[in-house]
């Protein structure tokens, strides 16, 4: 039992979730659903949906299937294809928002800078962009890892005279039509961009670093009567997700983290590798789209579109290096200088990286830097949910939280844990609660454990330039199959956890 003094008055919340994405969205209905009502969920935007509010690109769509990247207790019937739409996740989120009565809990353009635990009140403190603080016994960190555009660090970027767009902040003023474009990167959102400008723009260049790994999208759209089985037939809506989650399963965390167990990955190169023939005419164009990596090794493409706009005639691959950019476009290190209108870049986003993970200052106990523990130790999250020296912190996108299946399973899982946790913490009647330093370093070794199965450390992964890989070379995935995490979830040991209670319990306690 800690020694601190007792609490002044309890915190304004017992829980603050920051981030108003699907994570905070799942967060808040699995709090609410166990009768923690005393949330805020903190925003930084307009709106709620995450990378759905922000990434409205054309082409924008979902690379899971639809039936497996929804809440299981939120099915839809009447998704319109078997991969969604962006806007359409953008207003399933508004509906789970409605359908579970958290809007009065949503504080949208609350931007948290940074966060500090007090170990005399047991509480953190937030604050804002705009000087608030808010005071909470808990927080759950819900802000995603894909959320902070990554411009190119390309010379000469701020020069260019005409219009520079990153597809995560699209603007929608930008009209293309019979404009010269150049698309920086050929990452998931450039393969569903370029087709989709590629018919209005009068010529499109895309400058490809990497070729990405294309398989084709078992999408279609879903006609009428199928979504009156979903809706009518009791259990259709439950099977069509077991068949969905069980090809989601076996095309990611297996393929991933089994590879040296099911090798998955050569089939799927040599069926991309087809797809690429198929779709493309050009031969030389054809061996510039081949990667030379493992497929898996970065994240892949599902596309039927993509590989088949570089027949077109207005579209150009262009793989000489980018030297800078001038105020007419984009110079290659063959002199070229490709004159366009409009730049696309189409670069991604921060993700393993200081001051991403959560974006802003998170100080704990003692003072500790979340940042600096993770520098000095590596990424290591126990259960990718919480870290020693950070009491009544938790993550739902932490360091070896996320298997590579749908965020879905990963958001129900991850609440899963913090949800036992805090009941644990509310029966024990405590303020505290901190995951010890030998659950944690069992679990990390544990990870690093499985590392020799894992496609990223047998594959030929050197020249795939993948994000996945951090500076020390990790990728922190958690290696295993979503039923082991969701077991995990519902069974880790509470003795994990250290709880403890102010001298005096806090009205407020969880
Ligand atoms: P990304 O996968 O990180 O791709 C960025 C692209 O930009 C890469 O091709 C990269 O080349 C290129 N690039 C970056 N800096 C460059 C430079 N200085 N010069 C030339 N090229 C440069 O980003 P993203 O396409 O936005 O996708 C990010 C993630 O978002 C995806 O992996 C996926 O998880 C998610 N996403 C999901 C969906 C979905 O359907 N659910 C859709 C879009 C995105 P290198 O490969 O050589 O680094």
């Amino acid at each position: 039992m800690h020694d601190s003094a007792p609490p002044a008055a309890g915190p304004d919340h017992e829980v603050v979730v920051v981030g108003g994405g699907f994570s905070g969205i799942g967060a808040a209905i699995a709090l609410k659903r166990v009768g923690i009502d005393d949330i805020a969920v903190l925003e930084a935007g307009d709106g709620v949906g995450g990378a759905w509010h922000w990434n409205t690109y054309p082409g924008v769509a979902v690379d899971i299937p639809s039936f497996s990247y929804q809440f299981s207790y939120a099915q839809q019937a009447d998704w319109s294809r078997v991969y969604a739409p962006g806007g359409e996740l953008k207003a399933y989120a508004e509906h789970c928002v409605d359908r579970y009565d958290l809007r009065p809990h949503v504080r949208l353009n609350t931007r948290v800078t940074g966060a500090r635990f007090d170990d005399e009140q047991h509480h953190w403190t937030l604050d804002t962009a705009d000087g608030d603080t808010i005071t909470a016994r808990h927080v759950i960190g819900a802000t995603g890892v894909l959320t902070q555009p990554k411009p190119p660090a390309i010379p000469g970027l701020e020069d260019f005279a005409g219009r520079t767009v990153h597809t995560a902040r699209w603007d929608h003023d930008l009209d293309l039509r019979g404009k010269r474009v150049a698309v920086i990167g050929t990452g998931a959102s450039a393969v569903q961009l370029i087709p989709s400008i590629a018919p209005d723009v009068e010529h499109l260049t895309v400058f490809q670093r990497t070729p990405i790994w294309c398989l084709p999208k078992p999408d279609a759209p879903l006609a009428a009567p199928l979504r009156t089985v979903l809706r009518r037939v009791p259990g259709a809506r439950w099977a069509l997700r077991a068949a969905s989650q069980a090809y989601v399963e076996l095309t990611f965390p297996i393929a991933a983290h089994f590879a040296g167990i099911v090798p998955l990955a050569a089939g799927s190169e040599r069926l991309a590798l087809s797809h690429l023939r198929r779709q493309v005419r050009d031969p030389a164009v054809r061996e510039k789209l081949t990667p030379r990596y493992s497929l898996g090794c970065k994240r892949p493409s599902f596309s039927n579109e993509y590989l088949p706009a570089f027949n077109r005639a207005n579209v150009a691959l262009e793989t000489s290096a980018i030297e800078r950019i001038t105020p007419e476009g984009v110079q290659t290190s063959d002199g070229t200088v490709h004159a366009v209108d409009v730049l696309v870049l189409a670069t991604g986003f921060k993700v393993f990286e200081a001051g991403n993970m959560p974006p802003f200052a998170v100080t704990g106990s003692g003072g500790a830097d979340l940042d600096a523990f993770w520098t000095e130790n590596r990424f290591q999250a126990y259960e990718g949910v919480s870290v020693p020296g950070f009491p009544n912190f938790f993550t739902i996108l932490g360091p070896y939280g996320y298997n590579g299946a749908s965020y879905f399973t990963l958001i129900e899982n991850q609440m899963r844990h913090i949800v036992r946790c805090l009941q644990h913490a509310r029966t024990r009647d405590a303020t505290r609660v901190e995951v010890t330093p030998e659950a944690n370093a069992r679990y990390f070794a544990q990870m690093l454990g499985r590392r020799h199965r894992q496609v990223f450390f047998r594959g030929s992964c050197s020249t795939a330039n993948s994000y996945y890989f951090d500076v020390n070379g990790d990728v922190p995935f958690r290696a295993s199959p979503t039923l082991e995490a969701a077991w995990r979830s519902a069974r880790y040991d509470l003795d994990d956890y250290r709880f403890d209670r102010a001298a005096v319990p806090a009205t407020a306690a969880v």
